[in-house]
């Protein structure tokens, strides 16, 4: 099944070209309730990793 991946942002910024708007590729869940979401610029394709806290 393949979702749309967009999603809000929080203030996350390309480093490249600033663009805000990501795709997200893919989630990851670890230890502690983390998710890790990797990330690419819908603009200049820079990919990027962030960690959010799971509530
Ligand atoms: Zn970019």
């Amino acid at each position: 099944m393949t979702k749309r991946m967009e999603e809000k942002n929080y203030g996350l910024e390309c480093r490249r070209c600033g663009c805000r708007h990501f795709y997200v590729i893919y989630t990851r869940r670890v230890l502690g309730g983390k998710l890790i979401r990797r990330r690419e610029c819908r603009n200049c394709g820079q990919r990027m990793t962030t960690v959010e806290q799971e509530k």
